[in-house]
């Protein structure tokens, strides 16, 4: 027995299902999870000794990859003050400073998490414009809140039904559910609901149901019927914000947005959300709006240095989007060959340094394709790199993430990998 199988076997008994969240037992790829101990740059090791190139970067968070110098010296020069306050501190100040400048918003909120950042602007765009119902996609994820965990009902015009046990109907009865890439499902239920949705909420490019870039004009469309119909659009920039661009995919897309969520990213590491406005939109916050949302821990000193840090590099190094844009065309590309050689039928979906690979034959524009992959096959891929010293996502359903401490050299590793592996596949 590896060390890791026998942490997890112990994990299993005071932990449900031996994790802390769920994509994270490896159970869809048939192994179990490597225990890891120690991070740098772009590769992770884990507690048997095993070094490996690391594809998830704490799932998008390490943009500038494991334990920056940058970022860990502002975490331990903030830690030296004092852990937490629950009081205002200079370093918000500066953070909210920042991130308006970058999202091109007017004001922003700190909280904990993406999921909290999703649900407070849920809660926000019900309080302005008095109305209830919520237009998410089908297969984007937004954060384990009720009314989010919601996926598609087989009649368009109904409300959808819980994914999970736990979420009253009437809770997931205000969530509408249309398909990702199709504006036309979201005019549908903007007609049948007149008046009565609060806002369109979409994943910009959508990357928990493996990477969906949007298809040319769709975020355009959604912004014209958001405007028409009286909803505010919510980009979940909690992917997409600060890595698609220094300005998010609000930037990339050139489509601006009524409320933006961030997560991820924006801690550097550490547990940070954010969601973001027009002044007018944000002043209905609490204590100077109606909307209340609160957190003891919101805003935290040491966070706030993670995050602030990784930002202003981002900020102030643009070459950092090329190198990731070169590095993740440069793995595409070659992973394409790859299977194309060994005659596996595969897509690569990109949007600069998010990737998933999809075993089918045919394009991948939404879940239904998502969906319909061969999910055997994902998990033979997924053993096989694991094998070869690679640490990626244990799940079709989720994106690779490159950040900027990868090389060159080691994008050309995991594609001498994959021409391997893919002759096992
Ligand atoms: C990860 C994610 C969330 C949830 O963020 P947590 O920090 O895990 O709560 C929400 N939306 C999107 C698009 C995400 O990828």
């Amino acid at each position: 027995m590896t060390k890791s199988e026998t942490l997890f076997t112990a994990a299993q008994q005071v932990l449900p299902g031996g994790v802390n969240s769920p994509v994270r037992a490896c159970r869809a790829v048939g192994t179990y999870p490597r225990f890891l101990q120690a991070g740098k740059g772009s590769r992770v090791t884990d507690v048997d000794g095993h070094d490996y190139i690391d594809l998830i970067c704490s799932w998008g968070p390490l943009i500038l990859g494991h334990a920056h110098p940058a970022v860990e010296e502002a975490v331990v020069e903030a830690a030296k003050n004092g852990l937490s306050f629950g009081a205002p501190t200079e370093i918000e100040v500066e953070m909210a400073q920042l991130v308006c400048r970058m999202s091109g918003m007017e004001m922003v909120r700190m909280v904990n998490s993406g999921t909290e950042a999703v649900m407070s602007a849920l809660r926000l765009a019900r309080g302005a414009t008095g109305r209830s119902k919520i237009i998410k996609f089908a297969g984007c994820y937004h954060g384990h809140s009720d009314s989010m965990l919601v996926k598609a009902g087989s009649g368009a015009l109904t409300g959808g039904a819980p994914d999970s046990a736990g979420v009253p109907q009437e809770m997931a009865a205000d969530t509408l559910t249309a398909t990702y890439n199709d504006a036309a499902s979201v005019r549908t239920l903007l007609e049948a609901n007149h008046g009565q949705v609060a806002a369109v909420i979409v994943e910009p490019v959508a990357a928990n149901m493996g990477v969906v870039p949007p298809q040319p004009g769709f975020l355009e469309a959604l912004r014209g019927l958001c405007d028409a119909f009286g909803a505010l659009l919510i980009f979940d920039e909690v992917i997409t914000g600060f890595r698609l661009a220094a300005g998010g995919a609000q930037s990339y897309y050139g489509v601006r947005a009524d409320l933006v969520t961030y997560g991820k990213i924006i801690g550097g590491g550490m547990p940070v959300g954010a969601y973001a406005g027009s002044r007018k939109l944000m002043e209905q916050v609490a204590p100077l709006g109606p909307v209340y949302q609160a957190g003891t821990l919101s805003g935290n000193p040491v966070a706030m240095a993670a995050g602030l840090t990784q930002l202003r590099i981002l900020d102030q190094n643009p070459d950092v989007y090329t190198k990731l844009e070169r590095l993740g065309q440069r793995l595409q590309t070659g992973l394409e060959d790859a299977f194309l050689s060994a005659r596996i039928p595969a897509r690569v979906n990109r949007v600069g340094s998010v990737l998933t690979v999809f075993f089918t034959g045919k394009p991948v524009t939404g879940y239904d394709q998502a969906r319909s992959c061969d999910l055997q096959r994902f998990a033979r891929w997924y053993r096989g790199l694991l094998d070869h010293g690679i640490y990626a996502a244990p799940s079709q359903f989720e994106a690779m993430f490159l950040s900027a401490a990868h090389t060159a050299e080691e994008i050309d590793q995991i594609i001498a990998a994959a021409r391997e592996i893919a002759k096992t596949l």
